[in-house]
Formats: C-alpha cells, structure tokens, sequence
C-alpha cells in the first residue's frame, strides 16, 4: 500500500483544516468489525484523497450524496474538495490485526479471553478509522464502542459504559492520527488519583496479581514524576485522565497515546526480575510522559523529527526518573544498558544524520527511527542541555510548548525558542551533530620519548572533524581513579598522563565517541576492576570494551580477560544482564544489532564460555541469597551454562541457596538444555502443559525452534515465509530460537534460503513484523563469506523493498565485523 509522501503531506496540509472526527467502532465479531467515520473539514479548495486501510469499503458520502465506493484504491479514496466547510461519511469493515499494528487482536493462551488494542503509530490509523493521516492535520475525536459485554474499553479520552457493551466517549483534545487509540477487553484496571488527574493502570486479568503487587510502585513513580514534569515544564498536563496499559504483542517498548499510554507486556513482572528491568520500566513510565508535552501537547509537522521526539522524552525520562524517583541509578543503567545501540547503529554504513534526514514516507522514517534517533539523540540533547544551562534549556522549552500548544512544531521552532530564551547561536553545534553523521573515533597514543600522550581524533571519512565535545577522563594515581575534564576541540589534544597509568577515557558518560580500552589499560584493569565502584565509571568501561570488540581493536580473549576479572565484584544487577547476554549465545536476549556476540568471534569458544560461566556463578554464589543480584548473576550463569547439570539442579530447585525457582527461570533453563540439545519435545510439551501463559508460549516456541533436529528447523521456516501464520512476537522468538552458532550442517540449507524466499516476505508482512522477520531470521550464525556475498547481491537486487535491503546492509555489516574480528584474533 503506498506510504504518504512528504510531498503529499504538505500539499494536503495546505488544502485541509479537520474540524472533527466521530468514529463509530462494533468489536464484536471475531477477524472483522465494522467502521463508521464522520470527518468535518474546512477545504481551501482542490483535490486531495482520504486513507482507508480497510477489508471492504460499504459506503462514502460527500456532503450526504453518496460517491461511488468503487474509486477507492491502494488504500486511497480520491477526494474533490471545493472551497468550503464539507462533510464525508465512511463505512467499512476492517479487519483486526495479529502483528501488533493497527486494531491488534490477541487471545490470552492462559485462559483463552480476547483483548484488542490500537496501535496506529506511524501509518496504521487507517486500518481502524477512515482519516487524513499525518502528524499535522490534528483534530478532536468523539468515539463510540460497542463490545462484548463483559469488556472494559479505554481510549485517549474519557468514556463511560451507557448500558452493557455500549461505551461513549466525551470529546478529546486534537489529537494527531497517529497516537489515537483505544483499548478492549476483560482488562483488569488499577486505579488512583494525583492532583486531579485519574490515574489508571491496566492489564490482562490473566496478569492482574502482577499488576496488583506492583499497583503502589507504579503509582508512586506516575505521581512523582507529574510533579516534576509540572515543576519543569510550568504547564499541566493538558489530556485530562492518565491511563497506562500493559498490552499483548506490542511491538515498541511503549507508545505515548495522549491519556492512553500503552507499554509492552513484558514491563509486567509475573516472575522475578532483578532490580535493572524496574528502571528500565521506571524510565520508561517517565519517557512516555514526557512525551505528553513533547509530541503530544506539541507534535512534530513531519517524521524527520520524530528523532527530536524521542532523544527529548529519553533525555527527560533518563534525568527525572534519577532525580525524583527511587531509581537514582537510571543514568548509570542508562550508560550500561542503552549506549551500545546508538554506538553501533552510529557506525554501520547505514548510519545518518540525527536530523534533517528529509524522510520522503513513513516508511523511510520508520526505518531511521532506531538508536541514533533514541540513544544518540539523547547523548546530544544531554550534551546542549549541560552547555546552555537549565534556565536557557527549560526557558526555551516552555516557550516552545506555550507557542505551539495543541499543535505542531519543527525542530527548528524549538531551536529558535532556545535561541530566544539565551541559548547563543546554536547553528554550528547544530551542523556538527545533527546534520552531519557518523562518530569520531578517539585514541589515546601514550607518550614516546618524553612527548605528551595524546588524544587523537579521527572522523569515519578522514576529514577534519567538526564535533567539539567535552568528557572525563579518568586516571589511575595508584590508589584511585582521579577524574579530569578534557575539551577536545582539535584533532589532536595533549594530554597530560604519567606514562604508564590506566586511563578510562569519558569516565562519567557525557561523550559521544568510538571509544576503546588501550592494552596498557586492560592490562592493568584485570587487576583495578574490583576496586572500580563508581557505577557511570564501571558502565563506560564495560560499554567501552563491547565497543572494542565490535570494532575489532580489542581482542575478545582479552574482553574475556576483563569480563571474567570484573564480574565477580559488579554490585549494579544491570550490567550483570548486558554482560550475560552479550556472553550468551545468539538469538539470547537482545538480537544482532547491538553489538557483536563476544562468543561469536573469540578464538577459543569452549574455554571463554566455561570461564564467564564461572564467573557469573562465582558471583551469583557471593550476592545475598534471594537477592536481585543473585537472580542476574544466575540468569546470566543459565546464558553460558557449558552442560546440562547446573540446569537440571535448577529444575530440582537444588542449584544455589536462595533462588527461588519460578516459570522465567524454569523456561531460562528449558531454552539452555535446548541449546545444548539436552531437551526433547516431550519435555518442553509438559512444560507448557503446567504453565500455559503468553511468556511461557514464546519460550517454548524458543525452544521448538533451537532443537537440533531437521523437522524444528522446517517447522520454523514455515512461519518465516508465511505458509504457517505466525503473531509478531511468534516471529521474534521462532527467529532468535532457530539460528545457533555450531548447528551449520541443519542450518547451512536455510542460509541459501534466506536470500532467495525473503524478497516475497512482503506478500505476508508489512510494517514494524517485515523488518523483524527479516532481522531475527537472518542467518547470522552462518558467518562465512559466502552469506556475505548473497547478503550484498540480494542488497543491489533492483526493486527489492526498501525495509528489508535496510535490515540487510546492517546484517552485512555484522556479519563482515564478525569476520574481521575473527581474521583478526582467532585465525
Ligand atoms: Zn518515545
């Protein structure tokens, strides 16, 4: 279906004011409902098309004279406007989605009730209502459900049930397309109340003794973080009630739907997490509102700044949930945790400019929103903020959302409010780190010959770099490490070392740089770990050598070396869970496009595997029995588990004193033995026999597909072409479960597959679940140079869809380092 064009979007902006929207939404049937949408509008005169994303299209009214339904096409109605208020009538039926756009579907595994949400971030609004969609043609909405009768329904305004499945609700703000959403089923809704705002909290019924135990925690982080964002922002929030759903198969972190928020199931603990995914969720509560002011009170005119959207909610998420909230440690998680990402998305050869990047579709943008718009973004907003100030920054802030209030706004519009408020000229800042792409890389060469060492700065294409910045550095003085800030304005900037003293460099995580351990350093290192406490400091190493590594100028033996001296005294349980996944093997945790797996690309995999192994245990066996600290460091240890026995102790509740062996670590340690080939079918069909729920579903498909046997391997491939329908979270798991590093001989068949069956991927899949079946079913694990030489023909391919040759060039690139690395240290 055609994505609009930026083109298009002006000139509709330029023809249209929406007046109102009044959508009429029946959500009783099971695969379909029916539609009905009622557009005011004023028009200055001309032609232009309505979207419509729809199964059947029964009806279209212009001014009450019906049109002929049969113009529709391509997911556009063209539309004659002459100058003039109008109105148009749409009926039609839609059909509910499984891959997590649209109106999503889902039936809970756990007990067999259904609940819908929308998702209509970036282009999806027209799949559930007939609309003008783009950011900028915002406009308030008046919705009414009917449901079954046992369902709850929520949307982004307040609503109310009038008799048994009929809801109503009261007109919301203007709202752009793409954050209007609602939500229905047999939710079970948590709700409180905090200086006059309604505050709910929703979930499956099948996970409300979750959201129960952790009702007070949720609340406490929603009210403390409305004070501060009113302290900050000096405007209240403008949506009325506050709702936050955790939801099925969601396939983003969160979405901010104004009043509406709703956030990925997983943020839900049904089994015990260690401390770390309690920030992530803490930040994530604040991230999104934020967004309330930042993109929802004021939204961006277009795409190209949907970047400036998110470095602005993470930048504030970050930073409020460290200062107002129990979670002081955000900042540290957020160096340890989220750095990689943006790193290494800055560093591949589909890397871009934060902004400006034009973003002709939505489907262009869609592909740019990804970690340089989010952890770049931020580390650049972080960097401005400390350099303008507070007062300049928040003075800048609330007059840009006083300005452009319910309305829409450039980065431009915010740049020219800092300016106002004192901010300076900010165009040259602006040029070296939005509009230019790419990162320095920054080396310290130590001093020869009684010289100065030197840090030497070199940009990806050569040149002169333009990207001023200012960190710490920290240096070892033989008891401690001593921090000194260093401005590196020039290429080459001495320092003053003594010679042979370990230096971290951006000891407290305020550079954006290719950074590396030097070897006098991560000689000495293996030694200082232990007495390294502050946790920025200890984040920007482990993020330093995960970057070393990827960029092969730090040999993983030597990664291994650090890991395996440092992990045993790492009192923060979140870099307990990177250090574990990035040690685990592929389709472990996060997928390939953070950073090289460090037991991909070492040189003696058994002995590394066996030594990280050890250390997450030994660490794991010195934290507090029961503790946060003890569940990583045992998640992690399950990750490299070497055999089957440590894994069959845990299932017997008989591994280590205090670990409380709940569903997530018995599936842990199911996926571990399937890796291993110490698991069967059989086994993993009692498994889910006892505990049915959505988690433990995925994990089992997880496992199904990891099986070392030629009929798992087919079966997965089924649901990557589509000839099985698979849900998006299906696809993710089935993906990440079916590629293992050591399997080639039942593996080596799909690899040649792969290129040939992925381009007609596109007749089953559109949007976010395209990429992410090309992604996790790329086979990564095949790293020779033969899957590189298909991946780069299938890139030049003429034709091929844009989404997937994205999703290839970095798969290229990984695969490519892979080998680089090994060439390097391992052959
Ligand atoms: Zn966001």
């Amino acid at each position: 279906m055609a994505s609009l064009l930026l083109d298009e979007a002006r000139a509709r902006f330029d023809l249209l004011t929406v007046t109102a929207y009044d959508v009429t939404l029946d959500l009783r049937e099971e695969d379909t409902f029916a539609s009905r949408t009622v557009i005011d509008l004023v028009s200055r005169g001309g032609q232009t098309f309505l979207d419509l994303k729809a199964l059947a299209l029964h009806v279209i009214r212009l001014n009450g004279a019906a049109l002929p339904v049969d113009a529709w096409a391509d997911g556009r109605y063209p539309l004659a406007l002459p100058a003039g208020e109008h109105r148009i009538e749409v009926e039609a039926t839609m059909g509910f989605r499984n891959d997590g756009e649209g109106l999503h579907r889902a039936v809970d595994p756990a007990d067999g009730r259904t609940y819908v949400y929308q998702m209509s971030f970036m282009s999806a609004a027209p799949s559930v209502f007939a609309c003008f969609d783009q950011p900028d043609l915002k406009a308030p909405y008046t919705l009414h459900v009917t449901a079954p009768p046992d369902w709850l329904v929520v949307a982004n305004a307040a609503g109310t049930q009038v008799a048994p499945g009929q809801w109503e609700f009261a007109r919301s703000e203007p709202l752009s397309t793409y954050f209007v959403t609602l939500l229905g089923g047999p939710y079970h809704r948590v709700a409180d109340e905090h200086d006059g705002i309604p505050l709910g909290f929703l979930c499956k019924g099948s996970t409300a003794r979750a959201l129960e135990a952790d009702a007070e925690e949720l609340f406490t982080l929603t009210r403390q973080c409305f004070d501060e964002f009113h302290r900050l922002f000096g405007i209240r929030y403008p949506f009325g009630k506050y709702d936050q759903a955790f939801v099925p198969d969601f396939n983003a972190s969160a979405m901010e739907n104004p009043g509406c928020v709703t956030f990925r199931e997983g943020h839900l603990f049904t089994t015990s997490v260690p401390r770390g995914l309690r920030v992530q969720r803490a930040t994530t509560i604040a991230h999104e509102m934020a967004h309330q002011w930042f993109g929802n009170l004021v939204s961006p005119k277009w795409w190209d700044d949907l970047w400036l959207n998110e470095a602005f909610a993470e930048y504030m998420g970050n930073r409020v949930t460290a200062e107002v909230t129990e979670f002081s440690e955000a900042l540290a998680w957020a160096s340890t945790t989220r750095k990689n990402w943006g790193l290494t998305a800055d560093s591949r050869p589909s890397t871009h400019p934060v902004a400006g990047t034009g973003a002709v579709d939505a489907d262009a943008a869609l592909q740019d929103f990804d970690g340089i718009a989010y952890a770049k973004g931020q580390a650049v907003l972080t960097q401005l903020a400390q350099r303008i100030g507070d007062e300049v920054f928040f003075g800048g802030v609330r007059d840009h959302f006083t300005r452009h209030s319910f309305g829409n706004a450039t980065m431009h519009d915010l740049f020219d409010a800092w300016e106002r408020a004192g901010a300076g000229d900010l165009d040259a800042w602006a040029d070296a780190w939005l509009r230019t792409a790419g990162l320095d890389r920054v080396e310290l060469v130590r001093p020869v010959d009684g010289a100065a060492a030197v840090l030497v700065r070199t940009s990806p294409d050569g040149r002169p770099s333009l990207r001023a910045q200012a960190f710490d550095i920290a240096v070892w003085d033989g008891a401690d490490w001593r921090t000194t800030e260093v401005s590196l304005d020039a290429d080459h900037v001495p320092v003053d070392l003594p010679a042979d003293a370990p230096v971290v460099l951006d000891a407290h995580d305020t550079a954006w740089a290719d950074l590396t351990i030097d070897h006098v350093t991560a000689e000495r290192l293996i030694d200082l770990m232990p007495r390294t406490t502050d946790p920025l400091l200890r984040g920007t190493i482990w993020t330093t050598i995960r970057n070393g590594v990827h960029h092969a100028r730090l040999d993983p033996a030597r990664a291994v070396d650090l890991l395996t001296a440092g992990i045993p005294s790492e009192e923060h349980d979140f870099a307990l869970t990177a250090l574990g996944t990035w040690a685990g093997d592929d389709g472990e945790g996060t997928h390939h496009t953070v950073h090289l797996k460090l037991l991909a690309v070492v040189a003696d995999r058994e002995s590394a595997q066996r030594r990280l192994y050890d250390a997450f245990v030994a660490r794991a066996t010195s934290a507090r029995p029961g503790s946060e600290l003890q569940l990583a460091a045992a998640q992690a240890a399950i990750l490299s588990a070497p055999e089957p026995e440590p894994l069959r102790a845990l299932l017997a509740g008989e591994w280590l004193p205090g670990l409380l062996l709940d569903s997530g670590l018995r599936w842990r340690a199911l996926k571990r033995l399937a890796s291993l080939g110490a698991t069967d079918l059989d086994e993993l069909d009692k498994a889910i026999a006892e505990d049915s729920d959505a988690k433990s579903q995925l994990a089992h498909a997880w496992c199904r597909a990891r099986l070392p046997e030629a009929d798992a391997k087919a079966w997965a491939w089924q649901r990557f072409t589509g000839e099985v329908k698979a849900s998006n979270y299906e696809i993710e798991a089935i993906g990440s479960g079916m590629w293992q590093t050591g399997r080639d001989d039942l593996l080596a068949p799909y690899g040649v597959r792969y290129f040939e069956e992925l381009p007609a991927t596109t007749e089953v899949r559109e949007g976010w679940v395209l990429g992410d079946a090309a992604r996790f079913f790329y086979p990564i694990t095949l790293t020779t140079e033969d899957t590189l030489r298909r991946t780069d023909a299938l890139i030049a391919a003429p034709g091929l869809n844009p989404t997937l040759r994205r999703v290839l060039v970095d798969a290229g690139d990984e695969v490519r380092r892979r080998l680089d690395c090994l060439q390097e240290y391992a052959r």
